[in-house]
């Protein structure tokens, strides 16, 4: 049995074209550079629709690489996918396009079920269609933690938790998530998911909450913080993240489903002011003023009170850890910022 396991490990190492979508976008564009620049025998074909959330100069520093190509294909759109999968030769998807921004799924949610849910089920149909011998292949799903719902004060999220999103993007997300493993059941099709908590670091769009509260800062505006600041998020910074994408890829179990967090649950405010004072020592601003920008706004509808992630399991099988210090990650993330 042992045997069978190394040999379907070396066939996963071997001579790849990997699709991987959204790798404009703030945790894809991080995967693809990584690929890219680890990788010199896989093809990595990055199909992205660059979106408002995305920014193709990101990938500035490999556009030139042999084993890179940027397709600017929506995938929504089946018939580009399928001739894709078709003139590329595709073995693997890594698959992170989609709609991420749960604010703006509460505005209009109707992008997230074509992007998240038809544009997941395209690449599915394709792979379907076109992987004749199953082992070599593989569809890996990016996926969240927020499909599991809320905790209260205690437990963690693992892979057994009930599904139970709240948002139309969590529920996007999990609609999706239960397509892939249809696919696993009905037509042994290989795949693997993996749930995240939040992820932080370069790259990501002005939108999301800590680019939000830096970006306030540099702009010596207000820092609107929902609610009264108390929900937890379990923060994963995104380098910790793309090196258990790469080990999950390359060894994690078929058909199986693996969470990944940061093991660092902080509240919104305790974020915020920890990103006031880095921000303040880098910058020789005066914390005690930057703090009174903060202001407590109207919290979101249906704001999920926390977040945790029980990591045991690929911690076990793989032996993953996130490695990243908070305080380290912040500051890269507030540099990062700083010069962009
Ligand atoms: P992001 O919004 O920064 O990037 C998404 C990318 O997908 C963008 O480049 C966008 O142009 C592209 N895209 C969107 N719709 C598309 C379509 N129809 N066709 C082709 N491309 C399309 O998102 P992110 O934060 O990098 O998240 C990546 C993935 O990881 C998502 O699937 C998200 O659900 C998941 N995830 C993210 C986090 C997080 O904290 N950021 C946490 C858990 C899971």
């Amino acid at each position: 049995m042992g045997n069978i396991f190394k040999s379907l490990h070396k066939k996963r190492f071997k001579m790849k074209n990997i699709l991987i979508t959204g790798g404009a976008g703030f945790i894809g564009s991080h995967l693809v550079k990584h690929f890219v620049k680890k990788y010199p025998n896989y093809h990595i074909l990055n199909v992205d629709k660059l979106t408002y959330a995305s920014n193709i100069k990101f990938l500035n520093e490999i556009e030139n690489k042999n084993n890179y190509s940027f397709f600017k294909i929506d995938i929504c759109d089946f018939k580009s996918i399928l001739k894709l999968f078709k003139d590329k030769k595709i073995t693997d998807v890594i698959h992170l396009a989609a709609e991420s921004h749960v604010d703006k799924s509460i505005e209009s949610s109707i992008e997230f079920g074509k992007s998240n849910v038809l544009g997941t089920l395209n690449l599915l149909e394709a792979a379907k269609l076109n992987w004749k011998s199953k082992n070599k292949n593989l569809f890996y799903h990016i996926s969240t933690d927020e499909v599991f719902g809320t905790l209260g004060e205690k437990g963690k999220f693992d892979e057994k938790t009930k599904y139970d999103p709240h948002s139309p993007y969590s529920a996007s997300k999990a609609a999706s998530d239960h397509f892939v493993r249809a696919f696993f059941d009905t037509y042994n099709l290989p795949i693997l998911i993996s749930n995240c908590s939040n992820n932080y670091g370069p790259n990501q769009n002005k939108e999301k909450l800590i680019p939000t509260i830096i970006y306030n800062l540099i702009n010596d505006t207000k820092i609107p913080i929902y609610g009264d600041g108390k929900n937890i998020r379990d923060w994963l910074f995104v380098e910790d993240h793309i090196n258990a994408i790469d080990l999950l890829f390359h060894k994690g179990k078929i058909g199986d489903t693996y969470c990944v967090g940061g093991k660092n649950e902080v509240s919104n405010i305790d974020i915020t002011k920890k990103i006031i004072s880095i921000y303040g020592s880098i910058t020789g601003k005066n914390i005690v003023e930057l703090n009174k920008k903060i202001i407590f706004v109207k919290d979101r509808l249906g704001h999920d009170y926390r977040y945790a992630i029980n990591i045991s399991k690929i911690k076990k099988e793989l032996n993953w850890i996130p490695k990243t210090n908070y305080v380290l990650g912040l500051k890269k993330t507030v540099n990062w910022y700083l010069n962009d």
